[in-house]
This record gives C-alpha cells, sequence and structure tokens, in this order.
C-alpha cells in the first residue's frame, strides 16, 4: 500500500487532480510552468525531450518531474498530441491574493482541470493543419443500426448519419476521425477508440441536448433522425461538454446524411488508390496532392472532403461541374478571384476559436478581413452575366457582414495582436475615454522624460536615467559611483535598491507620476478589454451567416483550383448516363503521368470502355507492362468525376458508382498480424458479399498469395462469382495465362493486355492496351531488363522449354477445366440438393415414425445430402 500519511498539501491537490485526469497527461500550473509529475512526467519528457528532474518525495522515493513554461505551451501540446497523448490542463482559479485572504499566509492555491486537450477537439491554429479538417466521431450501435455524429469544432461542421453495419466502415474511412469516442463495452472497437460511460449515449438526452443547442422546439428541422443518430449525438456532445470542462464549442446545425448520398469507398480501398493519403502515410503522392491547387486553407479542407466523399446525385455533381467549367473557359477571371482568395484569412477557424472562447484579436481581424474580402468578391462576381447556378446559390452567402465589418474596421488597429495583455488592439478615435486614457499615460512618459533632464542638471549627474521595470515600476537610477551624492539628506530621494555598478532611488515626484500613468494604463486596458467582448458579443450574434460565408469561399476556391488543374493537364469535363458504363477515351493516371512527366517521360493514354454487355475485362499482359496503373487510372477518374472534377482523359461518360472497390498489389498489411494471401482473401471476400450491379471492382492478381494451383482456382471461381453473381462493372488483371478460358463461357467477359514486343531480343514495353489475350507472359524477359545475370537468365529459358513442353502434351496447368460446369449451374445443383433435403424433412410427420424407420429415413436424408 501507498503511504500517504504525510503528502504536502499540495501532492493531495495534484492527486486529487490527475484522479480527474484519468489517462490524460496532467498539465499542473505553478507560476509560469506547467508541470508534469510522476509518469506524466516521464512520458512528456521522453515525448519532448526535456530534462527530468525530480521534487520532494512520496512514498519514500523522489517525484519524478518535467515541466514546460506557460509561455510555449502551445508547440509542446502540440507535439505531445502529435505523439498521441491527451492532456488536461489545470489552472489556478484564484490568484496568491485571493488564496491568503481565503485562509491565510501559507494557503494553496486552488487549481481544477480547465479544458482537456485531445487531437478531435482542437482549435488553435499552432495545433492544427491549416489544409485538413480535424473530425472527431462519436460512434454508437442501436439495433443493426450504427449511429454516427462527426463534428471538427475547428469550423462547426457537424453531421449525423445513420448507417448499416456493412458501410460503417466506408463512414469511417471517409471522415477520416482524428479521434473517436465509442460507448463502454462496444464491440469491434475501431482502433485508438475512446470509451466514455454508456449513459453518455441516451437518445432522449440526445435529442434534449440538440434542442438546447440550437434553440429548437423539435428536432424535425434537422431531419427525422434515427434513436442510432440521436444516441451518437448524445455521445459527442457529452465528450465535447467534458473536454471543454462545461463551455461549448462552435457546432453548426447538423447536416443529416445518408449513406446513399456518397459512393461508398472502404479503407482498403482508399489506401490502394492513395486518394487522400499514401500507403507510407501522408499526402505527396496522393490523388489530392495532385490535383489540390487551392489557394485557402478553408479550400484544401473542402477539397480533401470532396474528394473522401465523392457524390451519387448527379445533378449536385454536374452544379459543381459548371462552376469549374464556368471558372475553366475564363482564365483571367480565374486567375483575379485567386489572386483575392490568396489576401483571405481562414475565417471559419478564426470564428472556431472565437466561438470556443479563446478568441484573440488578431481572430477579429482576420474575420473583419475575410468578410469584407467576401464582400469584394461578391461585387465582383456579382457583375458577370452567364453565372452558373451554383454560384448564384453562393454569392448571396458573401454578403451581409456590412454593420460588422464597418464596426470591426472602426474598432481595431489594422493588425491586432494575439496577445491582449498588452492592449493596443482597439484603434484610435473609436472610444473617446480611452483615447484620453491614453493620451494621460503619454502625457506622464512624456512628464518622466522631463523629469529626468531636470534631474541631471540639477544633481550635475549626466549618466543618470529613469527606467522602469516590473518588479520595482519607476526608478531614478545612477552609477555607484554617484551613489553617495544621493543618499545624502535633504536630496529628495529616497535609497530603494544597490546593485553591482548602480543604485536606485525613488523620488515623491517620480512616485506621484508614477502612479498616475499605471493607473491611466490600467484603466485603459480594462477599456479595451470590455471593447473586445461587445466585439465578439457582435459576431457570435451572427456566427451562423459568417460560417456561411467561409464555406462559401472554399467552395468557390475549390472550383477554381480544379479549373486551374484542368487547365494545365487538359482534362475534360466528365457527363453521366443511367447506363451501367464506363466510357472514358484516353484515360490517364494523374499521379504516374506527373511523376513521369518530371522525368521527361511521356504518359500513354487508354481507353476504357465497359457497358452492360462488357462489362468484365479480363487484363493480361507482361509485369511492369501497366496493368495496375490502367486499373487505378479508371478507379481515380470515377473519384474525380463523382466529387465534381474534371478528370484526365479526352472524354469520359459515367454510369453513376455506388460502391468503389480496389484489390490490387499486395500491400504489406503484416503489421497488423495478417499475412498477405490473408489480407488479400478477407478484402476479395468483402468484395464479393457487397459489391452490386452499380458498382466498380478493380482486381489484380488476385491468387498471386498463395501455390499457383490454389491461385489459380480461386482467381477462377471469383472472376465467375463477379460475372454471375455481382454482374457489376470490373476490371480483372491477371498473370494466369489460363483464365483467358473464362471467355468462352462468360458472355459479359473479354479479353484485353497491355502490349510489349521484343526489339533485338530486348523487352519493349509499350503500355498500351489492346484487344485478346497477352501470346505470352514475357516473364524471363521481364527478369532480364530488371538485371538477372546471364547464366540465370540462360537456365530459367531451358527450364521453360521443358515445363512448356510438357505443357503441349498433357494439356497444362487447366486441363480439364473445359468440363467443369458453369459457375451458375454449380450453385444450382447445390442448391437443389438443399430443396430436396427440405422437402422431404417438411413432408415428415415425426410422431408417426418408428424408431426403427427413424433410422432409415436419417440414413436416407444423408445420403441425399452427399449426392452429385
Ligand atoms: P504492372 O501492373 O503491369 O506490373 P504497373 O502498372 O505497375 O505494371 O506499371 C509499371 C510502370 O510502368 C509504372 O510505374 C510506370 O512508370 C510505367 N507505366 C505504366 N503505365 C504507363 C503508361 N500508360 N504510360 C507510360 N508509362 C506507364
Amino acid at each position: 500500500m501507498a503511504d500517504y500519511s504525510k503528502p504536502t498539501p499540495m501532492m493531495v491537490q495534484y492527486l486529487i487532480l490527475k484522479a480527474k485526469a484519468g489517462d490524460c497527461l496532467l498539465f499542473y500550473r505553478m507560476g509560469d510552468f506547467f508541470e508534469l509529475f510522476f509518469d506524466d512526467a516521464r512520458i512528456a519528457a521522453a515525448t519532448l525531450d526535456i530534462a527530468l528532474t525530480s521534487r520532494g518525495e512520496h512514498d519514500g522515493k523522489p517525484i519524478p518531474m518535467c515541466g514546460v513554461p506557460v509561455q510555449a505551451a502551445e508547440g509542446y501540446l502540440a507535439r505531445l498530441i502529435k505523439a498521441g497523448h491527451r492532456v488536461a490542463i489545470a489552472e489556478q482559479t484564484e490568484s496568491p491574493e485571493e488564496a491568503r485572504a481565503r485562509g491565510g499566509a501559507k494557503t494553496l492555491v486552488n487549481r481544477d482541470i480547465i479544458r482537456f486537450v485531445t487531437a478531435g477537439t482542437l482549435t488553435e491554429d499552432s495545433l492544427l493543419d491549416s489544409w485538413a479538417s480535424n473530425i472527431l466521431v462519436a460512434l454508437t450501435v442501436v439495433g443493426d443500426v450504427v449511429g454516427i455524429a462527426a463534428a471538427d469544432i475547428s469550423t462547426g461542421y457537424f453531421e449525423l448519419i445513420n448507417v448499416g453495419q456493412n458501410a460503417v466502415e466506408a463512414e469511417l474511412a471517409r471522415l477520416a476521425a482524428r479521434e473517436i469516442v465509442v460507448p463502454a463495452g462496444f464491440k469491434n472497437l475501431p482502433l485508438g477508440s475512446i470509451q466514455r460511460p454508456q449513459t453518455e449515449f441516451d437518445s432522449l438526452a440526445g435529442e434534449e441536448m440538440l434542442k438546447r443547442l440550437f434553440m429548437l422546439p423539435s428536432t424535425n428541422p434537422i431531419g427525422a433522425l434515427t434513436r442510432a443518430e440521436l444516441s451518437a449525438a448524445s455521445g459527442l456532445l457529452k465528450y465535447l461538454e467534458h473536454v471543454g470542462q462545461g463551455s461549448m464549442p462552435f457546432l453548426k446545425l447538423p447536416l443529416r446524411r445518408e449513406a446513399q448520398d456518397f459512393l461508398l469507398i472502404d479503407q482498403a480501398t482508399r489506401d490502394s488508390l492513395e486518394i487522400n493519403s499514401s500507403l507510407k502515410g501522408g499526402r505527396s503522392g496522393t490523388l489530392l496532392a495532385e490535383v489540390d491547387r487551392t489557394i485557402t486553407g478553408a479550400g484544401a479542407r473542402q477539397l480533401a472532403a470532396d474528394l473522401a466523399a465523392p457524390l451519387m446525385d448527379k445533378s449536385v455533381i454536374h452544379a459543381r461541374l459548371s462552376l469549374v467549367q464556368w471558372l475553366h473557359e475564363a482564365p483571367l477571371l480565374r486567375e483575379t478571384i485567386r489572386t483575392e482568395l490568396r489576401q483571405l484569412p481562414d475565417i471559419a477557424r478564426a470564428l472556431g476559436r472565437v466561438v470556443a472562447g479563446r478568441g484573440s484579436p488578431r481572430d477579429l481581424g482576420q474575420i473583419r478581413d475575410g468578410l469584407n474580402g467576401a464582400r469584394t468578391l461578391r461585387e465582383r462576381l456579382g457583375a458577370l452575366n452567364n453565372r452558373p447556378l451554383l454560384l448564384d446559390q453562393l454569392l448571396p452567402k458573401l454578403d451581409g457582414h456590412g454593420a460588422l465589418v464597418d464596426l470591426l474596421a472602426r474598432a481595431l488597429v489594422a493588425a491586432p495582436p494575439t496577445d491582449i495583455g498588452q492592449g493596443g488592439y482597439i484603434a484610435e478615435g473609436y472610444d473617446a475615454a480611452l483615447d484620453s486614457l491614453r493620451l494621460l499615460g503619454r502625457d506622464g512618459r512624456l512628464a518622466i522624460s522631463q523629469m529626468e533632464a531636470r534631474y541631471r542638471e540639477s544633481t550635475g549627474i549626466a549618466a543618470l536615467k529613469i527606467r522602469h521595470n516590473a518588479v520595482l515600476g519607476y526608478f531614478v537610477e545612477v552609477p555607484a559611483k554617484y551613489g553617495d551624492a544621493l543618499l545624502a539628506p535633504g536630496t529628495g530621494f529616497t535609497h530603494r535598491q544597490t546593485m553591482a555598478g548602480a543604485v536606485r532611488f525613488n523620488s515623491p515626484e517620480l512616485h506621484e507620476e508614477a502612479v498616475r500613468i499605471t493607473q491611466a494604463s490600467g484603466h485603459a486596458l480594462a477599456a479595451e478589454a470590455a471593447h473586445l467582448e461587445d466585439l465578439i458579443h457582435h459576431i457570435l450574434s451572427r456566427r451562423d451567416a459568417i460560417s456561411e460565408s467561409a464555406d462559401a469561399l472554399a467552395r468557390i476556391d475549390v472550383a477554381a483550383a480544379l479549373a486551374e488543374r484542368a487547365a494545365e493537364g487538359g482534362w475534360c469535363r466528365p457527363s453521366f448516363s443511367d447506363l451501367a458504363e464506363i466510357n472514358i477515351e484516353g484515360g490517364r493516371h494523374p499521379v504516374v503521368e506527373s511523376a513521369l512527366s518530371k522525368s521527361g517521360d511521356r504518359f500513354i493514354a487508354n481507353d476504357c470502355t465497359l457497358a452492360p454487355d462488357r462489362r468484365l475485362w479480363l487484363v493480361s499482359g507482361p509485369n511492369m507492362g501497366g496493368k495496375s496503373t490502367f486499373l487505378r487510372q479508371n478507379a481515380l477518374i470515377i473519384v474525380l468525376a463523382q466529387a465534381g472534377s474534371y478528370v484526365p482523359a479526352t472524354s469520359a461518360r459515367l454510369g453513376i458508382v455506388d460502391r468503389l472497390f480496389s484489390r490490387v498489389g499486395a500491400s504489406d498489411n503484416l503489421a497488423r498480424g495478417r499475412s498477405t494471401f490473408m489480407v488479400e482473401m478477407v478484402e476479395t471476400a468483402a468484395i464479393l458479399a457487397q459489391a452490386t450491379p452499380r458498382s466498380f471492382v478493380i482486381l489484380d492478381e488476385v491468387g498471386r498469395g498463395t501455390s499457383t494451383y490454389d491461385g489459380l482456382a480461386i482467381a477462377w471461381a471469383v472472376v465467375e462469382g463477379i460475372h454471375e453473381t455481382n454482374r457489376c462493372r470490373c476490371l480483372f488483371a491477371t498473370h494466369y495465362h489460363e483464365l483467358t478460358r473464362l471467355a468462352d463461357s462468360l458472355d459479359a467477359l473479354s479479353l484485353h493486355h497491355v502490349r510489349a514486343k521484343e526489339y533485338k531480343g530486348d523487352l519493349v514495353l509499350l503500355h498500351e492496351l489492346a484487344e485478346g489475350a497477352a501470346d505470352r507472359s514475357y516473364g524471363i524477359a521481364v527478369a532480364k531488363l530488371a538485371g538477372l545475370p546471364p547464366a540465370v537468365i540462360a537456365r530459367a529459358q531451358s527450364v521453360l522449354t521443358k515445363l512448356e513442353k510438357g505443357r503441349a502434351e498433357t494439356g497444362g496447368l487447366a486441363a480439364g477445366l473445359d468440363d467443369l460446369p458453369l459457375f451458375s449451374a454449380a450453385l444450382n445443383s447445390a442448391e437443389a440438393r438443399v430443396d430436396v433435403l427440405r422437402e422431404k424433412l417438411n413432408g415428415l410427420d415425426i410422431d408417426a415414425l418408428s424408431p426403427r424407420a427413424a433410422l432409415d429415413l436419417l440414413y436416407e436424408l444423408k445420403r441425399t445430402a452427399g449426392e452429385g
């Protein structure tokens, strides 16, 4: 047992707060530092690379301790959060004077946790990436429905969504949450999620909280919310209350989403297509990085969200595309808009901080400048003809803040500071009383410098100075050798401090002036603070309109950026049809194309034409021939098109895709403890279970991870399953030459290959798609290209010749497969057996059977089950 017999009062206070902080690191405020103790100190010292010291004793051992200066705390917090920690901030809740007045000289200052800093609940600029959203998700299950509440409190974004179990993964992948909270005891905990008490996920409480927060008589204006959504909302809001310790951050009225609104893309597919983040982690090499030409942080966040959640509704997609087209066709206008956007601060994030109670004068200045810029942009765009519909919807949202902008323009200086401690953010001329207080201070400082000149003259000490510091206030200072002269009685100077090289004095006159200055500046600071509060109040009363302006600016930025990207790359506007088709001419892979162009190489464009009666392409050809590039580029074109972007192709006509699946390459998932083959099969199983006739699937080298026979057998069955049962559009790349025989039995399957030729004994990869099966596999030629030694190549060639001879004689790997009953027929015969059994069982009168007859019957049933 720990010995708590003699802990200091401070340690007692610390331990109580630490218990409240739970598994968060506790920042314990002591003077100008936040201190950490015990294990917290060890963790923080290691993560932050700062000195670990110790202090006092606890249980007879020194207490490990480290600290960070309050002034620099944000930087340290950022690093701790990045490293996956959460932090509780314990502040002093009274001044030392108040503590003394309360309980005498040695009373400990009261402290309390005022806030938790967690990855999903940040608002500070220095803790956030300007180009990425910062989403917090609450997840709960009611019956077989999953409710998800998601919010980005740095901008007020808030959504509620209801999904079936099989879409949860794709939804979480779309949201890419920084932090997930779930009720305690939740099954299948998402990685790194935080468990909160089950009572916090209560649908009735959720409804009440939503009504209160948005001052609504009912939640109807949000939509017909399910119990799952309400209980997720409750979990989210309760968690926000907890981390803010009662103060609620900015949340807009929640958007009610439906899973059907979006093209569903699960995590494995996102990873393999590298849409928003690359396989290595990070942004470079991703589709997002490749298309992102946005100017503003808010625009970058919107584009990331758009690409993460391509749409299903053609009319919304068209509205986005028409705005892109309008800006695409007007390069000069586009340039002007982008130049204006470049000046604009991040209004959404500034507003988030103001609402969270952490707004600084600088944030108010940003809101002023941002809204002012929005008004200018509206005037410019409003004067133009033939505006697309979406722009007409956006324009009114840019305006309407005239009075607020004027107020902020009059009240604030041009570039207000972040720190309020020094004042100086309220403009001259805004408040006459404040101006005269400042004048008093200025007069006082003038009086003091005149006093200094007078003293120099009267004492004859030219080196005499009147100086100021935080401890003494104003004082007279002379070099040590003149000290005695002023110490003499009758000079009017009183001694205050003797330093190594100087002596400091006070004078009644100086004291009087100093008091006047201090009072005036104290009053001035208070007056500025009162104005600040008033301005914040004005902003809060218009928060929803301000945030709509910010969203509208972001949408314009995204459209201009996509137009810019399209112009750079010669992209085209996709069109949509009701047919389940993919009709892409001259398609390119944007990321591979720009990587090649950096080294001066050209990307070979390829067509892809899938239609209901030709919906499955089997693509073969040598390794490195461009198969996976081709597969991915078509998937990426779908993502771009449904997100409302132009696409890298000469033309593209698409039938809307409902789910996108990609199983490309053997991405190594060993870190998660699954073998590559297992991962491949799990992902393939998900595709077979979930792909619909409106889905698009790309599969690369399925079956590669196991033995040749197993692999071929699985690939064969998967192709048949997709063709017969899922009936989705599919590109299937394979190196199993034998699969080409499937073209005989599967109507909608066609054969294609990436071209290669041998030139003077060397392999040339053309990266060009052609109809029909590849004539050979070129494996040895690729090995030669890769630099395998000539002796090994020669040996491989002779082994191959031998094997091929054997194949010619026996019919090869797939010998006999031609007699296999069709996939559907095989399924039907299994199904038929089940039916016979069912019929026999249903027709049975069990009570009428003798034990002997029952036994005979069992034998008979067993025979039937084993038939075929
Ligand atoms: P495979 O899947 O057939 O092994 P990849 O798709 O991985 O081949 O392509 C191999 C390399 O070939 C790519 O990294 C790229 O550099 C190049 N490549 C692929 N497709 C093209 C193309 N259409 N035009 C030019 N180069 C290409």
